[in-house]
């Protein structure tokens, strides 16, 4: 697991707003998967999904942060792009779904993030899994994330941080592509 400080799980809460719905009422447990491809002026693919982590585990409105291991992963778009390295992150936040979709946002244009073509090459990509047990499809953000059940890069680090954890209604462990490595290596630490 990548070290960021702190060793407590993020714990399941359901979802609660005020009433100007701007913000969570109580804290809810969530998961964001980080991908990189991309080197640019600011680092590697690693050090850039690094760099978002301990800007995550800074803010106010997140605590209880958990990273996976990183992995490497066999790029699922254009084939003619370096392979991926990919993490996920697990924490509690008050952030509403919209405004940690806004955050995720700010941390890859923090990386500098250029559009170049659809699942193409980025310096970073912040997408959030999970929000609590929220289920929500909206043009702007669907939750659980729309390619969350097929995905093993984002898998088998979401079950190497909580392997007891469910994905609408399905214990993760029963997903295929939680047990399967095709394409995906674990990176040593640094
Ligand atoms: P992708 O992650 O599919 O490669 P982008 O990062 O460019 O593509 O995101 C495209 C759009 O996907 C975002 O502008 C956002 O509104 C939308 N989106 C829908 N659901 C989610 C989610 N769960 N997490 C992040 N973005 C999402
Ligand atoms: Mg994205």
């Amino acid at each position: 697991m990548f070290s960021i400080d702190s060793n407590t799980k993020p714990s399941s809460m359901k979802t609660n707003f005020n009433a100007d719905n701007s913000r969570a009422a109580t804290w809810v447990s969530c998961y964001v998967g980080l991908g990189s491809n991309l080197m640019n002026e600011l680092g590697s693919p690693s050090e850039h999904i690094a760099r978002a982590l301990a800007s995550m585990q800074e803010y106010g409105q997140i605590r209880e942060l958990q990273a996976s291991s990183f992995y490497a992963s066999a790029p699922m778009g254009p084939q003619d792009q370096p392979d991926f390295v990919n993490a996920v992150a697990g924490f509690q936040t008050t952030l509403t779904p919209f405004t940690l979709l806004a955050y995720c946002q700010q941390l890859e244009a923090l990386a500098k993030r250029a559009r170049i073509r659809r699942w193409g090459e980025r310096s970073l990509d912040v997408d959030i899994l999970l929000y609590g047990d929220l289920q929500m499809t909206d043009p702007q953000l669907t939750i659980p994330h729309a390619g969350l059940s097929e995905r093993n890069f984002v898998l088998i680090p979401l079950r190497e941080l909580t392997p007891t954890l469910t994905v609408a209604g399905i214990p993760i462990v029963d997903y295929p592509q939680s047990n399967d490595w095709t394409g995906l290596t674990l990176l040593s630490c640094d």
